[in-house]
């Protein structure tokens, strides 16, 4: 038998959302905007493809310094306050190695992104999943134990649910001697972030990105906030692991989507508004669903299970989530699209509804 099998790392990998190569879809189902980036975006990368395609044939700027000072800048931050990374999910994978090196477990929620255990296992990091309430509140109190670290996203995923800003400080302060990760991927769809709590807590990393308030999943862009020995901490690893995390492009695009306050809040005022009307016709529609702070919404319909549901959409051509696990096994998760694309969806969820008969 080869004995080199013996030695291979063997993970159960993340499965993400499904990505249809077909065209002409209603795709709601991994969060993305549906909305174009900030049009400096386009702008930018035109400019860049006829003026500056020799940038190519260099290294990027390992330190990624133009999209940090202009991340700093627009949220107030000390350069050195701020890391970037391939997504948000390069910069926790990266948090994960740096923060999470106790023999005491790291806690997060049982239901939150399916990302924290794969990485935990990944790392040989030991954890513990915490309940979340019978209706879907994370219980600050659950993280008070003794831990090798927290994370939690807030909005929670794929709840929704948004934790008030005393609850997630309360959280932190029962936890200074450990890194506490809050991870803000849909935070600009209404909540406050805790962005200002990395001033007063220096075991505060706040980890946000540009796949979903600005629209650009497809870049690859995410950072966090945290105090200059967490950001020093997270440097050092990852210029152990890989020095041109961003590339030329992604660093020029970032920047143009930054600078653009007055789109980028427009467009998120917009998705608001459109699940703000999405909940009342959900609820005209027999859905129960926690009261959503984000980009999407995850719903359960009275009477017809969540994989009909499911199915029927996908045969209409829109897709939506559904994860068959237990406890949400009943619940959709809907990405907020256009108000177009949000009708297309009422009017064929009516007709499963009407149609169904057990
Ligand atoms: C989407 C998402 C991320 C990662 O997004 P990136 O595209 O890698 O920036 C991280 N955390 C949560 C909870 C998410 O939903």
């Amino acid at each position: 038998m080869a004995s080199w099998k013996d030695n291979v790392r063997r993970v159960e990998p993340y499965v993400p959302g499904e990505q249809p190569k077909v065209q002409n879809i209603i795709k709601l189902n991994t969060n993305e905007n549906p909305y174009p980036p900030a049009p400096g975006v386009e702008a930018a990368l035109k400019a860049f493809a006829s003026q500056d395609i020799d940038l190519l044939r260099k290294y990027p700027d390992p330190s990624a310094s133009a999209l940090i000072d202009t991340i700093a800048e627009y949220y107030g931050m000390d350069s050195d306050q701020v890391f970037v990374g391939v997504g948000s999910d390069d910069v926790l994978a990266m948090a994960f190695l740096t923060f999470f090196n106790s023999e005491k477990p790291i806690l997060f929620p049982n239901i939150s992104y399916s990302f924290y255990p794969v990485w935990a296992e990944l790392y040989r990091i030991p954890y513990e999943k915490q309940p979340l309430t019978d209706d879907f509140k994370i219980n600050p109190e659950d993280y008070y134990k003794d831990n090798g670290g927290v994370i939690f996203p807030n909005p929670n995923a794929p709840t929704a649910l948004y934790m008030k800003l005393d609850a997630v400080e309360d959280i932190i302060r029962h936890n200074q001697d450990v890194v506490v990760i809050v991870d803000e991927a849909y935070i600009d769809f209404g909540g406050t972030s805790a962005r200002d709590l990395v001033n007063k807590y220096e075991n505060v990393l706040v980890v946000q990105t540009f796949s979903k308030s600005r629209s650009m999943a497809g870049m690859r862009i995410g950072y966090a906030f945290g105090s200059k020995a967490l950001i020093k901490a997270l440097n050092d690893v990852k210029f152990s692991f890989n020095s041109y995390t961003m590339n030329a492009t992604s660093l020029v695009a970032g920047v143009e989507a930054v600078k653009d306050k007055e789109y980028f809040e427009e467009h998120c005022k917009m998705i608001v508004a459109t699940r703000e009307r999405a909940k009342e016709r959900l609820t005209e529609l027999g859905f129960t669903f926690p009261d959503s702070k984000a980009n999407f919404i995850f719903a359960k319909q009275e009477k017809v299970p969540a994989s009909v549901l499911f199915e029927e959409l996908k045969k209409r051509n829109i897709f939506v989530r559904y994860f068959k696990q237990p406890v949400i096994d009943q619940y959709l998760r809907i990405t907020i699209g256009t108000d177009d694309e949000m009708e297309q969806l009422f009017v064929a969820l009516k007709e499963i509804i009407d149609g169904y008969s057990i």
